[in-house]
């Protein structure tokens, strides 16, 4: 006899654990299954963020980015750090106490929500019927009015780089070192092989980073990627455009790498090698072919904009189903999609979804570049404020970077805001908000914002638009 239930969510991570408590608080009874354990066993939630991505990489970042301020910045500000060392260890201690807390906090606020959490690996039958294997290979059903599948996604590998979990790495493998690796090589200069390269640069790894595509972070605007790949290179990281990693070999010195770029066949030899070449949707095996839901030859899960699948009652959300690949994207589909199940009529705005690279400086935007603008015939008006003329980054001795409003040229409604600097993960808020409620550069200038915050520099932005920025020298009006 199958368990029956209003609500199925497969998967605990942002964007299925989002789903079943938003189903639960609404009054739906609803179970959440998945698979993830620990060494001993034991169930752990939260997914791939909370346990090897966002959260964990956050951990290492921020330690490393103390770690390397403490090695060459503070000085200057008269804080002397005579005997700096350190406990690579106690940083990983550090990290995991973290994930365990969150991972405890969501076990928890499922349970408070009254959400059943079930172990084991799902795979959707026909008829709304999800069939459940535990770790010992029992097998039980669950069945459900509504099923939400949030399966998230896993690292792609290479065969020129076949992991060997010890010297060739995915971002996992990554999170783990034990050491600090003299030479470290990352096959590609996305947003994860950026962070963790800057990771074990900051500690100390010389870092390479093998990029195929040769223009640097093409989906960000061109002046903040411009800017970025400067920056980069000034901390060290020898990032290496057109370079296409074609093989791999385990040696006793180290792993060598191979690859193509202009010149020709190129080798170069490391002791760790980080494969960070993208991610892939976790749907292998999760859904029988009598189901009813479509699968794409990429893996992902077909939905419409409102994240329903092929099938009447199944959806699917976050990682495994079309657009970016992040959490937040995810949690909000998740919401969303309870809130339908519950008679509620919410849609995600697509425009507004924040992109955050959590280097340092940090990089992050939101909605349209220039380039896309161009390529749309829309024409746009740009105002952009370099962080090098605010008082608080000044204060902070955080100036590299600059914040850029883009605004429609006939409405002046906000199109896109891109930034690089300090705290721009945070400050990405502002934006998102202002283009949510549909905010003009006007709007923007028209509002208050604390002195001395880096928040100015999105005022000054906005007001650079119409070329009344007041810290930016303008020619003379007489
Ligand atoms: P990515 O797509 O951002 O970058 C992968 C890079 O690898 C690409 O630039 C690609 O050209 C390059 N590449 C592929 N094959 C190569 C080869 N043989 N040789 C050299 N270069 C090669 O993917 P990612 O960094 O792995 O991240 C995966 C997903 O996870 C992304 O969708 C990302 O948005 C998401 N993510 C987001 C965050 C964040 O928001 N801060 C953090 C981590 C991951």
């Amino acid at each position: 006899m199958s368990k029956q239930f209003e609500v199925a969510v497969v998967g605990a991570g942002p964007a299925g654990y989002h789903a079943a408590i938003r189903a639960a608080q609404l009054g739906l009874k609803t179970v959440c299954i998945d698979r993830w354990v620990d060494a001993s066993g034991q169930a752990v939630l939260g997914g791939t963020c909370l346990n090897v991505g966002c959260i964990p990489s956050k951990a290492l970042l921020d330690t490393s980015h103390k770690f390397s301020q403490a090695q060459s910045e503070f000085e200057d500000l008269g804080i002397m750090t005579q005997g700096l060392a350190l406990d690579v260890a106690q940083m990983q201690r550090h990290k995991d106490l973290i994930v365990q807390n969150l991972t405890k906090g969501v076990a928890g606020l499922l349970k408070s929500n009254g959400v059943e959490v079930v172990t084991g690996t799902a795979t959707l039958q026909a008829g709304k019927i999800l069939q459940v294997t535990d770790a010992a290979d029992q097998v039980s059903t669950v069945a459900a009015e509504h099923i939400i599948l949030a399966p998230g996604s896993s690292p792609v590998d290479i065969p020129a780089c076949a992991r060997d979990d010890k010297m060739i790495v995915d971002s996992t493998g990554a999170l783990a070192f034990d050491t600090v690796p003299k030479t470290l090589g990352v096959i590609g200069a996305g947003v994860i092989g950026l962070e963790l390269g800057s990771v074990w640069s900051r500690l100390g790894a010389k870092v390479v980073l093998l990029e195929a595509v040769p223009t640097f972070l093409p989906t960000a605007d061109k002046q903040v990627s411009k800017e970025a790949l400067k920056l980069f290179k000034k901390q060290g990281l020898d990032i290496r455009l057109g370079a296409k990693v074609t093989g791999s070999k385990i040696k006793k010195s180290g792993v060598e790498v191979t690859y193509e770029d202009g010149d020709g066949t190129q080798k170069l030899t490391v002791d760790r090698l980080i494969v960070a070449v993208g991610r892939q949707a976790e749907t292998k095996d999760l859904i029988a072919s009598d189901a009813g839901v479509v699968v794409d030859d990429r893996g992902l899960i077909e939905v419409n904009e409102v994240c329903e699948t092929t099938c009447v009652g199944v959806y699917a959300v976050g990682d495994a189903v079309r657009g970016a690949m992040l959490a937040h994207k995810g949690m909000e589909e998740g919401v969303m999609v309870a809130e339908r199940i519950a008679g509620g009529k919410p849609q995600v705005n697509y425009e507004t979804v924040p992109w955050v690279i959590y280097t340092h400086p940090e990089i992050a935007w939101v909605g349209a570049t220039e380039a896309e603008l161009s390529a749309a015939e829309t024409a746009f008006k740009v105002g952009v404020f370099p962080l090098a003329a605010s008082g608080r980054a000044m204060a902070s001795n955080e100036t590299a970077g600059l914040i850029k409003v883009i605004a429609d040229a006939a409405t002046d409604r906000v199109l896109g805001v891109h930034m690089i600097g300090a705290h721009c993960s945070e400050l990405i808020a502002e934006a998102v908000i202002a283009m949510e409620f549909g905010a003009s550069a006007e709007d923007l200038g028209l509002t208050m914002f604390a002195h001395p915050t880096l928040s100015e520099g999105l005022h000054e932005a906005a007001l650079a638009v119409s070329g009344h920025a007041i810290h930016i020298a303008h020619r003379k009006r007489r």
